[in-house]
């Protein structure tokens, strides 16, 4: 007797249920995702007891008639696409008509529904996937499904089922996600009988975030400007440089409308940010994306939102372009008066340019004599010309109480006035700020300037010591270092970059292994160099505090003229503003 049968219906759902209906969240997300399908303009989303109690979502959605409404109960029953070639293009959320006969086969379900055109309405109760009643309702127009019990009748299923924490969080995201790709939808949130929040339906997503989340964390936010590229349009909000997390939950991405996820998008993300992020820190972003829904995969999984793009590096770039773009506005925006002022007190510069380097042997004739200890400083002063003391105001309508320097905080800080409050800035930060882009630049052809040792120095390296130097060499060598590898675990050190000059060579490379190991700079591969130069920079972390104003001066100058002033390499800040708003309401003058 043949042993292959076709599964009671029934129990084709619970298995599907295992696809579909991974926990209470998956469960409010299809729902919710029901209701934006059926046009609705507010939802009311209720959950109690991490979601095993009840789910309840209304929406005013289309509703529908008695036959439609036995109808959604079968398997693979949808109104949504009706052909396999519809797949393609579908922009609706739900089309494999799987969501609700799955749900109810492991719940005790109720459906009530109306449509506009009917006096009465209809209700359905299921239970564990049995349809048990079916009558006339009187209820408002849209659909209201509850589902009670979750998971009572698949008892494995509910032991897989995490603590009421988390699985709460996972409700909290599901919802929040509906809220964020919807912004005009209104939205009432109801947890354990306290609404968790309201949002009325708002035409912008900015205003929606702060009715969600709050004030504060809308307040970090940039807004990315609408671009299009090649057919894929980008818009939404981003985390100022400073404004990032301890987590990722704060990062999401629609595609037409659709929460997803892909590898293309966070690593656009990842490389915006980078340098500007501590290890451990994610920025925020509710991205929206737009494009021609041929382009994507979203077939993948049934609850998985993980999305294949025809064209990734494509997508990468159109939502790396209009994130690239509001970091370098804020960037812009905050050092405006900052920058003008600067310039105009440094006066006889013409511009706020790259600083020659003016200390190391190399360059006798400069004003300042060698120093004969090591150089531990990468602070360099301006040019050579540049006079100390206070210079002519020059050619800026800022008038000079815009931005002034105060002086310095002990030896670390220096404390800055400008038009909007105080800004400290952390010296030592910023030194390793502008020796980073130096570095940098070093690369793309201005060599760093390195010093000749009197004698080259041959040693021997510990073995994985000597490994990581052999693996970058020509980081190294770009960063003004003259090393050569030697057979064995001997190298010959001919030359150190200048803000090196002086230090023990092989103590430097043994730092230099260790930071790497901190920075996480992983041998091989390209992404790698900017974590090696990370390393690079923190050898000369020991540096002190700029020694006289003149040399203050030239600190602020050089970090202003950097891409990225407000983070050291690693992602920690290096100028803080207090607004002259927060300080008065510090004070209780507000
Ligand atoms: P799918 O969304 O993939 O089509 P579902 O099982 O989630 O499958 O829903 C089946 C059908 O039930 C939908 O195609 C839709 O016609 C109908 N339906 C479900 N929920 C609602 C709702 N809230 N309002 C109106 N119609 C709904
Ligand atoms: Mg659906």
């Amino acid at each position: 007797m043949g042993k292959i049968r076709v599964l009671p219906e029934v129990v084709a759902s619970q298995v599907a249920a295992g696809e579909v209906v991974e926990r209470p969240a998956s469960v409010i997300k299809e729902l919710m995702e029901n209701s934006l399908d059926a046009g609705a303009r507010s939802l009311e989303v209720e959950v109690r007891g991490a979601g095993i109690g009840l789910l309840r979502v209304t929406d005013d959605g289309s509703g529908m008639d008695r036959e439609d409404a036995l109808m959604a109960l079968e398997r693979h029953a949808t109104s949504k696409i009706a052909s396999a070639a519809d797949l393609s293009s579908v922009l609706t959320m739900g089309f494999r008509g799987e969501a609700l006969p799955s749900i109810a086969s492991v719940s005790e379900f109720t459906m009530r529904t109306r449509r506009a055109d009917a006096a009465v309405g209809t209700e359905a109760v299921v239970k564990g996937g049995r349809l048990v009643a079916v009558r006339d309702a009187g209820c408002a127009v849209g659909t209201t499904i509850e589902v009670k019990s979750l998971f009572y009748n698949v008892p494995a299923r509910r032991k897989f089922l995490r603590s009421e924490a988390t699985e709460t969080a996972h409700l909290d995201r599901a919802v929040e996600t509906v809220a964020l790709a919807f912004p005009a939808v209104a939205l009432h949130y109801l947890r354990d009988g306290r609404t968790i929040y309201r949002a009325a339906s708002s035409s912008s997503l900015a205003g929606r975030v702060r009715e969600i989340f709050g004030g504060e964390e809308a307040d970090v936010l940039l807004e990315m400007p609408d671009t299009e590229t090649g057919g894929i349009r980008v818009s939404g909000l981003v985390s100022r440089p400073g404004g990032t997390r301890g987590d990722r939950t704060r990062q999401f991405f629609f595609l037409n409308g659709r929460a997803v996820e892909n590898v293309f998008l966070s690593t656009a993300v990842r490389e915006a940010y980078r340098q500007m992020l501590e290890p451990g820190r994610h920025p925020a972003i509710v991205a929206h994306i737009s494009m021609d829904p041929r382009a994507v995969d979203c077939n993948v999984h049934p609850a998985k939102r993980e999305v294949r793009f025809r064209q990734g590096a494509a997508v990468r770039d159109a939502l790396r372009g209009p994130i690239d773009s509001a970091l370098r506005e804020a960037r812009a925006a905050w050092l405006r008066p900052v920058q003008a002022h600067v310039t105009s007190r440094l006066g006889s510069q013409p511009e706020i340019a790259p600083p020659a380097v003016v200390r190391g042997a190399h360059q006798p004739e400069l004003p300042r004599p060698v120093l004969p200890e090591p150089v531990t400083s990468p602070v360099v002063t301006s040019a050579p010309t540049a006079e100390a003391g206070p210079a002519q105001p020059a050619t800026t309508r800022i008038p000079p109480e815009e931005f002034r320097l105060v002086g310095a905080l002990t030896r670390r800080y220096l404390l800055l006035e400008g038009a909007e409050g105080l800004v400290l800035l952390d010296q030592r930060a910023a030194h390793q700020r502008i020796l980073f882009e130096r570095l940098q630049r070093g690369v793309a052809g201005g060599a760093v300037a390195s010093q000749r040792l009197l004698a080259p120095e041959v040693f021997e390296l510990p073995a994985r010591t000597h490994e990581v130097v052999a693996d970058n060499l020509e980081v190294l060598a770009s960063a003004g270092f003259g090393v050569e590898v030697f057979g064995g675990r001997s190298l010959k050190v001919e030359a150190l970059p200048d803000f090196l000059a002086g230090r023990d060579p092989r103590r430097v490379l043994e730092d230099f292994a260790a930071a790497c190991a901190e920075t996480g700079a992983r041998v091989h591969g390209a992404a790698a160099d900017d974590a090696v130069r990370r390393a690079v920079t923190r050898l000369a972390v020991e540096a002190d505090g700029a020694r006289d104003e003149r040399e203050q001066r030239a600190l602020v100058a050089q970090l202003l003229a950097c891409e990225l002033p407000y983070c050291d390499p690693e992602g920690r800040p290096v100028m803080l503003q207090f607004s002259w708003r927060e300080l008065d309401r510090k004070f209780g003058r507000a």
